[in-house]
């Protein structure tokens, strides 16, 4: 049975996809960072359906929790084969009014999270001669977007993580990639007005807002033997606002 380890399982995108690659037959280790009664609840319903599942609590931003969950995920079902990080924090502030404290707290769980996730995984996928990485990103990392000027650099920098890390491990058979989500209904867009929902639909080209499961099972097919011959690449889910 293949084994995913999914980051910021407990709400929102990676709650969904924890759902998705349950549906697909994978054994799961799921992490939270506060909302433990959210991410135990969402345990027990997949175990009952039968999915082998383990829930823990850390922080992305702290290497040695980081090195205690993949350690757990991997004494428990021996390896983990696709990696999904999906915990992030967005932030909404005129660039003026942005403190060092703001942007160091941001590239620290969005891309330093990131990094160090990956390398806590890497070394058993490269001794296994097998692996994928599936990197949450965002539009804003693509094109922009005002007002999000850490975020948008954040997950920049996220895309050039994983074009890079896909260079170097292609010869390990390891596939790199990441999906770069539009507007995706989840409580990170919870401080948003039915209002700005509203024209945000209207902008895109779709004409709905996503779903946490548009995305959920982009990062399913990129897990995927039927995506063995992608990586590094970046797949847009937006409903078209960017192409
Ligand atoms: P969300 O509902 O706010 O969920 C964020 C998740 O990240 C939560 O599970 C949270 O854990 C976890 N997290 C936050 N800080 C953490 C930390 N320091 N250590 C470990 N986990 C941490 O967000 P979402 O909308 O599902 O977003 C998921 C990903 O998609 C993010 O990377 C986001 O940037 C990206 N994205 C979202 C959208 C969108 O429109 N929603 C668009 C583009 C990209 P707890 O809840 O347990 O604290």
């Amino acid at each position: 049975m293949k084994t995913a380890l999914i980051t910021g399982a407990s709400q929102g995108i990676g709650k969904e996809t924890a759902r998705a690659f349950a549906r697909a037959g994978y054994a799961l280790c799921l992490q939270y960072h506060t909302h433990e009664r959210e991410a135990q609840a969402l345990c027990e319903e997949l175990r009952e359906d039968g999915c082998p599942c383990l829930c823990l609590p850390a922080d992305v931003r702290r290497e040695e929790d980081v090195t205690a969950l993949v350690q757990a995920a991997e004494r428990e079902f021996s390896h983990v084969d696709v990696l999904v990080n999906n915990a992030g924090i967005a932030q909404q502030k005129l660039f003026t009014d942005l403190t060092l404290q703001d942007w160091n707290d941001l590239f620290s769980v969005d891309v330093t999270g990131v990094f160090l996730c990956c390398r806590a995984v890497l070394p058993g996928m490269i001794r296994r001669q097998s692996g994928a990485i599936i990197n949450i990103s965002s539009m804003w990392g693509q094109v922009g977007a005002s007002c999000e000027v850490a975020y948008s650099a954040a997950k920049a920098a996220v895309i050039g993580l994983t074009k890079a890390l896909a260079k170097e491990e292609g010869p390990s058979h390891i596939r790199v990639n990441c999906i770069a989500p539009g507007v995706i209904d989840t409580p990170m867009n919870g401080f948003l007005s039915p209002e700005t929902m509203e024209e945000l639909r209207e902008e895109t080209p779709l004409m709905r807002i996503g779903t946490p499961a548009d995305v959920a099972e982009a990062a399913v097919f990129l897990a995927s033997d039927a995506a063995s011959f992608i990586t590094g690449q970046v797949l847009g889910v937006n409903g078209g606002m960017v192409i």
